[in-house]
């Protein structure tokens, strides 16, 4: 079997994270390495490495990722805006192997991405 993801050492409760939202599906905790003042991850308990992995069956879940997002972000009070990124394999930059929604916020973003 393949080696846990960091992430799935967070969900285990095997490494600490500074957890801003749980449930049964997903969590919601800081980046380690904040981009910006707020900076945080949402990701799915199940195994998904990147939404290029998701299936159909992932359709539920995948929506209800979108609706903590925006209820975590509005918690955190980022009513100005915010940038919610998902970088799929080593083109897009990925470098944890498990799904996670980057949610930054707390200053204007700067587009293209690099
Ligand atoms: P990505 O490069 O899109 O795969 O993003 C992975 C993110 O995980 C990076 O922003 C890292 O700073 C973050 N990260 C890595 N390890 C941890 C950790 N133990 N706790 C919180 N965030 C982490």
């Amino acid at each position: 079997m393949s080696e846990k993801t960091i992430f799935k050492r967070i969900i285990d409760g095997e490494i600490p994270a500074e957890i801003l939202h749980e449930d049964e599906h997903c969590l919601a905790f800081r980046d380690i390495s904040a981009q910006a003042p707020t900076h945080v991850l949402v990701i799915p308990k199940k195994e998904i490495q990147n939404v290029a992995s998701a299936t159909d069956e992932d359709q539920m879940l995948l929506g209800h990722l979108m609706l903590v997002i925006r209820n975590v972000a509005q918690e955190l009070g980022l009513e100005k805006g915010y940038r919610v990124v998902a970088n799929c394999g080593s083109d897009g930059g990925q470098s944890v192997d498990h799904l996670h929604f980057h949610v930054l916020g707390g200053r204007a973003m700067q587009w293209p991405p690099g």
